[in-house]
Parts: structure tokens; C-alpha cells; sequence
């Protein structure tokens, strides 16, 4: 067979690609990311990007994934051009919508004696198969050989076929895959790749509910929407073989693949649903909209996820993302999910945020936890804690100790700080603070007191910025010690730091 003959998508051909779910559940991230790599792709190019549903599965589809993937995309920024909601020239999008223009490219495909009707019962399949094991084939299958065997059209007479085809009898349409073939095509990341023929099963393309199959939906859509480019996850990589197979017999120029790499867990192996549970890790995007995480990390981070623009950056916008994409440098192999990465990312773009936008969130997340406070002193807050901050939902935890009064003392912390001259130490500092105005108390002056409180008594400054530490916090961590008190202001500090003395 020849290649290259059926894949020359011609390069005058404005770019068209698709992001194509089944809607079988919510949108995972490696879902999300092949969405962006095709969207970089369509704006680069000046093309158009589209949305499809490939909703041919009865059995498993999910009420609501439709909306929960239209959500997730318009979430992460990634608009599309044409889709169930967007109507263009090549809808409908949606394929259940699409399903009486399947038929006629299968019988074309019968016609053409590439294809023929099957009439096998579950039964006969399942003896088919048992008898085929039982001499020993391990993964029996309905090819080349078995289908000589079995009740098809190229067993049955003609008459006898149409006879079952009038009386309505329950028949699927099968791909005549070939006995001995190798099946060769370019993709755009792995380069060529071969696969034989005897490997592969007649594929089922018309269902016997009337339906297609995905492979046969998916390669017809690709048609007539006129895809320039297929670009997914490396799961659909053994179906590429049928698919080539599809174009070649339908006469149909194939469209370039890039099969992007599969996304692995941190342990090894891929990034299951089932394995990302047992990691704890989120791996829904509505998960990352639950969160309120930022979407541009998200979209920064799933584009490093499998590619990289050659050079050590790291941040990248949209827009750079989209002029220095390319297939080419997109990697083979597995990318591995790295979880603190992505809160790296996540962190980052939480400080790029326009105050604007970032102080209604910060004012609710407060509020959800029971928290009030004005615009004014929440960014003065946000300050102080944005470099401890990896998602907007920790703001309430970070920020707690400028809103009250810790609850309880850490007591390692308190072993370690708390010596028999500490008492005295913490006493001559609130005689201090005591006698500085409200006016001057400013971070950087009280720091400067404290300072020369400490060496005039010949003391380290550890011997107090701890236990006054423990005083304000609870504990050992925490912002910048003064800029800290600095913010609460004189009459809190004080409150404070005589109740941990009176405590102990
Ligand atoms: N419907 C397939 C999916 O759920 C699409 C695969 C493809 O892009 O061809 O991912």
C-alpha cells in the first residue's frame, strides 16, 4: 500500500482540526490538553478549530458530559470555531445528530468489496471464539481466516443476503481487513509507523442498531469536515492503522496524524481515573474549576506536559504558545504528571493577577470561611502571604492569623524558644512597643527598634523574634515577623503578645 499517496494533505488547504470526545464522563486533563495543542495548532496556523461530539456509543453515554467538556474549554480559554453550539458549514457537530449520513459510506465500502454484512449471532461469535482458543489461539479474532467461517455475505448467497437484508434480519457491517498487508503512515511526532494487517480484527463499522462505530464515524467526519490535521492521544494510535485502511478504500485523501504522548502517573504506568484516585490527584478539569485554580496554569502547564518550546522557559502566555508551537517538537514518550509543578504554575499566575480580579476571590473565599474584611486590608494580607500561596482556596488558612487570635500555642515551637529569661526579655519589648504611637508603627522602623532594643542588651535577635513568633501565629511559621505586626497594628500585637505571656 502507499502512504504517502493518501496522506499528502495539501499544504494550500487551510488548516482545519478537531478536538473529538466521546462523552463518556467529565473532561480529563489529558482530554484538555489535547484540546489546547489542537487549538495552538488551528491559531497558529490561522485555521479553524472544532469541537465535535462523538457521541455513536449509546451504552456509554454520560448525561452531562457534553455540557461538563463545552464547560471545561470555555474555562480554560480554548474557543472553538465551530461546534454543537458554534454552527458552521460542516454541521452538524454533534455525531448522533449525524447519524443517517453513516450508512451509505459503508455499503459504498461493501459495494466496493471492502466491507460485507455479518449476521452472526452473539452465540456463533462466542463459539467462534471458544473453538479458536480451544486450538490454541490465544486472542482469537473475526479476520481474514474466521470469516470464512461465519455467517457474512461473502458466505452466503447473494440471494440468501438479501433475503436477510429485506426481512430485516440484525446485521452489522464489517471491514475486510486485508490477510497480509503491512499499513504504513507518517505521523507528525513518531515519524512512520507500521502495522500489520494480520493484527487487526474486521472492524465493525455499522452497528446493529444502525449506528456507526467511532472508527467509521470518526473517519467520515474527518471527510467531509475537511480535517486538515489529527491530532490525539497516543490510545488512538492502533486504530490509525483501520482508519487508513477506511480512507484508502473510501478513495479519500487521509488527513496528517500526531499522536501526542500518553500522560503517566508519578509511579509509573499511565495516569488512570483509577490510579489518579488512589494518588489523590485531581485529574477532572472540572476538579481544577472546583478549586478555583488559575486556568492559564492549567493551560501553561498541560502544554509543557509533552512539549516544550526548546529552551529553558518555563512561563509561557497563551499567545507565545500559539506564534512557537509545532508538532515536531512535541516528545514521544510519556509526560509524566507532576502535580507540585502544576501548584508551581498555579502560584505563579495567582500573582499575575490584577488586583481587580483577585480581591472578589479573595473577599469570597474569606467570607465561605466566616471571615470580613475591606478590599484594603485583604491586599495588604495578600502581600504578606502571596509567596506562601499555591491556590486561591488556601488564602482563608494563610491569612487566618491576621483576621484572629491563635487558638493554641505550638508546643515544639514553644520548647525550643521558650527559655526561664524569655519572660523578661518579651516584657522589656512590650515596654517598647508600649511607647510607640499608632502612627509610627511601621514595619521597618519597629524592626529597626527591636534591633537596637536587642543589642543594647547585648542580646541575638533570635532570643525574641520567636517568642514573639509563637505570640502573633501559634507557631514557628509564618510571613515576615514585623511586616506581620506591622499589619495587625499596635493594640492586637500587644493583645497578643500579653496573652501567650500570660498564658504561660
Ligand atoms: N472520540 C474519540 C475520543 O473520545 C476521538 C479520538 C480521535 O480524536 O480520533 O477521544
Amino acid at each position: 500500500m502507499q502512504p504517502t499517496s493518501s496522506q499528502q494533505a495539501s499544504s494550500q488547504n487551510p488548516v482545519r482540526v478537531r478536538f473529538a470526545p466521546s462523552p463518556t464522563g467529565l473532561l480529563h486533563i489529558g482530554g484538555l490538553r489535547t484540546a489546547l495543542y489542537n487549538y495552538l495548532y488551528a491559531r497558529q496556523h490561522q485555521g479553524v478549530f472544532i469541537l465535535r461530539i462523538e457521541d455513536t456509543d449509546q451504552n456509554r453515554y454520560v448525561e452531562g458530559a457534553e455540557e461538563d467538556i463545552i464547560r471545561s474549554l470555555r474555562w480554560a480559554g480554548l474557543d472553538y470555531d465551530e461546534g454543537p453550539d458554534k454552527p458552521g458549514p460542516f454541521g452538524p457537530y454533534r455525531q448522533s445528530e449525524r447519524s443517517a449520513l453513516y450508512r451509505q459510506y459503508a455499503e459504498q465500502l461493501v459495494a466496493s468489496d471492502h466491507a460485507y454484512y455479518a449476521f452472526d449471532t452473539q452465540q456463533q461469535l462466542d463459539e467462534m471464539r471458544d473453538r479458536l482458543q480451544k486450538s490454541g489461539n490465544p486472542s482469537p479474532k473475526y479476520d481474514a481466516i474466521t470469516r470464512m467461517s461465519m455467517t457474512n455475505s461473502l458466505t452466503l448467497s447473494k440471494e440468501e443476503v438479501e433475503r436477510r437484508l429485506a426481512a430485516g434480519e440484525e446485521h452489522v457491517i464489517r471491514l475486510k481487513v486485508p490477510r497480509r498487508e503491512t499499513i504504513r503512515f507518517y505521523d507528525e511526532i513518531r515519524g512512520w509507523v507500521s502495522f500489520e494487517s494480520q493484527g487487526l480484527d474486521d472492524q465493525v463499522l455499522m452497528k446493529s442498531d444502525g449506528l456507526p462505530t467511532y472508527h467509521l464515524a470518526n473517519v467520515v467526519d474527518d471527510h467531509l469536515m475537511e480535517v486538515t490535521h489529527v491530532i490525539r492521544g497516543e490510545e488512538w494510535l492502533s486504530s490509525a492503522p483501520k482508519h487508513i485502511l477506511l480512507y484508502q478504500y473510501l478513495g479519500w485523501e487521509a488527513p496528517k496524524m500526531a499522536h501526542l504522548p500518553l500522560i503517566m502517573s508519578p509511579v509509573g504506568g499511565k495516569l488512570s481515573k483509577r490510579k489518579a484516585d488512589e494518588l489523590g490527584l485531581p485529574v477532572n478539569v472540572r476538579d481544577y474549576v472546583a478549586g478555583d485554580y488559575e486556568p492559564q496554569a492549567l493551560v501553561n502547564f498541560l502544554a509543557f506536559l509533552g512539549w516544550s518550546p526548546g529552551d529553558d522557559r518555563e512561563l509561557m502566555s497563551i499567545d507565545e504558545m500559539m506564534a512557537e508551537f509545532s508538532l515536531e517538537r512535541v516528545s514521544k514518550s510519556g509526560a509524566i504528571f507532576n502535580f507540585q509543578k502544576l501548584l508551581w504554575y498555579n502560584e505563579h499566575y495567582i500573582r499575575a493577577l490584577a488586583p481587580e480580579q483577585l480581591l472578589p476571590r479573595l473577599r469570597t473565599a474569606m467570607e465561605h470561611s466566616g471571615y470580613q474584611a475591606d478590599d484594603t486590608y485583604l491586599s495588604q494580607v495578600f502581600v504578606l502571604v502571596s509567596e506562601r500561596l499555591q491556590r486561591v482556596q488556601d488564602f482563608p488558612t494563610e491569612a487566618a492569623v491576621f483576621f484572629e487570635r491563635p487558638q493554641h500555642y505550638d508546643q515544639a515551637s514553644m520548647d525550643k524558644s521558650w527559655k526561664p529569661e524569655t519572660p523578661e526579655i518579651v516584657r522589656g519589648w512590650l515596654q517598647l512597643a508600649g511607647g510607640i504611637d499608632e502612627t509610627g508603627w511601621k514595619a521597618d522602623s519597629l524592626k529597626a527598634q527591636t534591633t537596637a532594643y536587642l543589642e543594647a542588651a547585648g542580646l541575638g535577635f533570635g532570643k525574641l523574634a520567636l517568642p514573639l513568633r509563637i505570640a502573633i501565629t501559634g507557631g514557628a511559621t509564618g510571613p515576615d515577623l514585623f511586616k506581620m505586626i506591622g499589619l495587625i497594628g499596635k493594640t492586637e500585637t500587644l493583645a497578643r503578645v500579653n496573652a501567650l505571656l500570660e498564658r504561660v
